[in-house]
């Protein structure tokens, strides 16, 4: 691209590998491989077929430290866009580093983190969306986040919104028609029908705007607190997810003072989950501190798992959380713990307090009824990973969302009578709030923090 110095990094993880390989892109991409890459057929790299690897030496300041091979991109058919030369070499720490340092010393400079991916994006390679979504792809932590960022599940939400901005457009277009010639019949749409696609486009954007919880859920994880009064199995409910020992468990009431953290995958989610010192009032500093942080770790939660003991009466204690849980914003599932037990009040005294509860011994159930149940409520039960439409990132979230709030001005313009001209521009910045999300119009600011994301070489 125009003005765009050449750059050069290498393209894989530091370390000893099989290979490695060097990435260079820009104008001078093929003169600068040409210094450094001897093709053992003679022929200069740049007079090499297109997207054929050639086997050759690679030179550094003109002697030989290595053999590998070479291919070129020539632009526009590169990932950036640009010329391109990919050079493999053995996948030594040092030689990888000697390489890089050759492209430098032949009139590369070294790439930004993300400057590849940045490139293909202000060539046209990429949109925004798929340049988070491969960012997403590079911070997968589980296979239901990789789905997330896979090109299918990218395209389905892209057709969604393109779909959304299509119908905008063509609403927009017949009341500016209507505005410039109010004389002419030019209008596509009566007041209804644009009232009524007011009310589609609305509706398709909160189920957009609704996937955004499941999409949230299995790229950054939930965030998850376990509580209940001491004894009532919260540990061992914890090391169930956990599938380790991580927490102490101990017979001995108290134990667990302070709140611990650990990202554990269950089925298609990420659950963010706190380990916290039991809730009841205290007079040991130490654990007051880790019942209060407690109490505020589950005003935060979006999942609370109100752990109950059901082989021993329901105490003071059970009742303070019960009355607590009906205060909390975030999703409270109470879990009927030791089940393996005889039960000795009636479950039906809690199920009847919480919208959600299950019944399990933590000690000697898996966690399969408490993953489903995770998964139901976070997915909303219909969306499958990897096919559907599904919002993963906040930017697209609060786009969808001024979008949204821009569409309902336009309604509620409709629904008082108002001139056609004040519907027509909220509409406008609607389309504008959609055209930012493909990233074609988007301040500069926002492009440098999704791109700060990426790493060297990509
Ligand atoms: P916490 O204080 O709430 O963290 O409770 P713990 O997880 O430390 O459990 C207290 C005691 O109850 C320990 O002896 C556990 O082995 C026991 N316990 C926990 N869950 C169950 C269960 O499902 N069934 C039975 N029988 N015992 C359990």
């Amino acid at each position: 691209m125009e003005g765009f110095s050449t750059i050069a990094a290498i393209a894989t993880p530091p370390g000893k590998g099989g290979v490695a390989v060097i990435r260079i892109s820009g104008a001078e991409a093929f003169r600068v491989a040409d210094r450094i890459f001897s093709p053992k057929n003679q022929k200069p790299l740049s007079e090499q077929a297109a997207r054929t690897q050639v086997y050759g030496d690679i030179l550094l300041e003109g002697d030989p430290i290595d053999d590998g091979l070479a291919t070129r991109f020539p632009a526009p058919h590169s990932y950036t866009g640009e010329d391109t030369v990919e050079i493999s070499c053995h996948g030594g720490f040092l030689i990888t580093k000697m390489v890089l340092s050759a492209a430098l010393a032949a009139g590369a400079s070294i790439a930004a983190p993300g400057e590849f991916t940045r490139r293909a994006f202000m060539n046209g390679k990429l949109s925004l969306t798929d340049a988070e979504a491969i960012g997403n792809l590079l911070e997968a932590s589980s296979a239901a986040a990789v789905k997330l960022a896979s090109a299918k599940s990218r395209d389905r939400l892209s057709a969604a919104m393109e779909e959304i901005q299509k119908d905008a457009v063509a609403l927009m277009g017949s009341l500016f028609a209507r505005i410039d010639y109010p004389d002419e019949d030019l209008g596509d749409f009566s007041d209804a029908e644009s009232i009524s696609l007011l009310r589609s486009l609305l509706s398709r954007l909160d189920a957009l705007i609704a996937t955004y919880r499941t999409g949230r859920a299995v790229n950054e994880g939930i965030a998850t607190v376990i509580c209940g009064k001491p004894n009532a199995g919260k540990s061992t409910l914890y090391n169930l997810l956990v599938g380790e020992d991580a927490a102490i468990v101990t017979e001995i009431e108290g134990t667990t003072r302070d709140v611990l953290e650990r990202t554990v995958p269950l089925g298609q989610v990420l659950l963010r989950l706190s380990d916290t010192a039991g809730i009841r009032e205290t007079s040991d500093v130490v654990e007051r501190i880790g019942v209060e942080k407690t109490h505020r770790c589950m005003e935060e939660a979006e999942l609370i798992l109100a752990v109950f003991d059901t082989s021993r009466p329901l105490t003071e204690e059970d009742e303070a959380l019960l009355r607590e849980l009906e205060t909390l914003s975030g999703t409270t599932v109470a879990i009927l713990n030791k089940s393996d037990l005889p039960a000795v009040f009636d479950p039906e005294v809690i199920q009847s307090r919480v919208t959600h509860s299950l019944t399990l011994s933590a000690k000697q159930s898996d966690a399969t009824p408490l993953c489903a149940l995770i998964e139901q409520l976070f997915t909303d039960g219909r969306l499958t990973v990897g096919e559907d439409a599904i919002v993963s990132s906040a930017r697209q979230h609060a786009g969808l969302l001024k979008a949204k709030e821009h569409f309902s001005l336009a309604l509620e313009a409709y629904l008082a009578g108002l001139p056609t001209d004040a519907a027509a521009s909220d509409i406008e910045r609607a389309i504008g709030a959609l055209g930012e999300l493909c990233g074609r119009s988007v301040s500069e600011a926002i492009v440098s923090d999704i791109f700060s994301r990426f790493c060297v070489g990509k």
